[in-house]
């Protein structure tokens, strides 16, 4: 197949290409590279552009006939969310409506849109499934809650067939080593985790609240590897083959790990002690989060792989030590990690 991946030089599209391209679809990218890295698009053509740009996008869908959409382009941070809602409505709700339109436009009728479990809120059950009420205490969850209800009306008005993905924390790394989590700046968890580990910088790791209704009062997250999300998406594909409308499936590892057990798991993996001090809570935290992934399981036929979190990590720590070590030569002053 031909497939569109937007959001191409992000770290689950990177990962996603080198996927779709092993198994012997054709690829482009689109990605205004704002997050995004050049370099880390290499299969298939990158087409600079923005969702924002409806010319753009009419270009590309004149110049390739896709089967399949992938949309991974979105921003995807909670904390900014809250400061910058404007941002969220714009780019990941408007530029996925432009995105639509265009898909709609050209006659693409299968897209897969990176969603977020961040379209649940605050848990009511330990375990989270797909019919676990949606009520986004976030712009970000909004912005992701909006596009899935846009995505039931373009399903059942022009045909347009989808799933959304609803990731829990995508962790870890391609364990080829190829590609990996890179962001600047950088603000999730294990990243932040390494960069203290690699030193030079005289900071310590800040841990964003010790006084959580958890065990050990800091914050559960369920980490899934990002190599597992991307087996998702080719299962998607397939399912939407025989499955048309507007579909969401969660998607997590099942299992969840303090912010305090990830330290730990991580140390181990680095084999070194990493300073921390505790903070004040970051806003737009629910407590836990723990998938519930049966109908991704029974439906799509998906269950995460990869499940021990020091694989997760061990992978993710591998990339650091090297490509990303490369990559960062000249642009980031007083970071070595080896
Ligand atoms: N976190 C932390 N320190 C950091 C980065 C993250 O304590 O430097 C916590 C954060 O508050 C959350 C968890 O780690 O409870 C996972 O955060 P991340 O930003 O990695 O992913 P998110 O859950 O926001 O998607």
């Amino acid at each position: 197949m031909r497939i569109l991946v937007c959001g191409g030089a992000g770290y689950i599209g990177a990962h996603m290409l080198k996927r779709l391209h092993a198994a012997g679809h054709e690829v482009v990218s689109f990605d205004n590279l704002s997050t995004g890295n050049r370099h880390a698009v290499r299969w298939g053509e990158l087409v600079e552009g923005d969702l924002l740009d409806p010319g753009a996008l009419r270009d590309l869908f004149h110049r390739h006939r896709f089967d399949v959409v992938m949309h991974f382009s979105a921003c995807s941070l909670v904390a900014e969310s809250l400061r910058e809602p404007a941002l969220y409505y714009q780019n990941n709700v408007i530029g996925t409506f432009y995105l639509l339109e265009a898909m709609r436009e050209a006659g693409v009728r299968n897209l897969i849109f990176s969603s977020s479990a961040a379209v649940f809120g605050n848990p009511l059950t330990e375990r989270i499934g797909e019919d676990h009420p949606r009520v986004p205490i976030t712009p970000y969850g909004q912005s992701k809650l909006m596009v899935e209800q846009m995505l039931k009306g373009y399903a059942v008005a022009y045909g347009l067939n989808s799933v959304s993905l609803r990731y829990f924390n995508a962790a870890g790394a391609d364990p080829e080593g190829e590609l990996g989590e890179e962001h600047d700046p950088e603000t999730h968890l294990i990243p932040n985790i390494f960069k203290m580990a690699c030193g030079g910088t005289g900071e310590v790791l800040s841990i964003f609240g010790g006084d959580y209704p958890t065990p050990d009062g800091t914050c559960i997250r369920d980490y899934v590897h990002v190599r597992d999300l991307c087996e998702a998406h080719l299962r998607a594909i397939a399912y939407l083959e025989r499955e048309p409308g507007a579909h969401a499936f969660n998607l997590g590892n099942g299992n969840g790990w303090s912010v305090l057990q990830v330290l730990a798991v991580a140390e181990a993996v680095v084999g070194r002690r990493i300073p921390y001090r505790m903070v004040e809570r970051r806003a737009g935290d629910p407590a836990m989060l723990i998938v519930n992934s049966a109908r991704a399981r029974d439906e799509l036929g998906w269950v995460s792989r990869h499940t021990d979190l020091r694989y997760i990590i061990e992978t993710a720590w591998q990339w650091e030590r090297g490509a990303r070590t490369a990559h960062r030569e000249g642009r980031i002053a007083g970071v070595e990690c080896g």
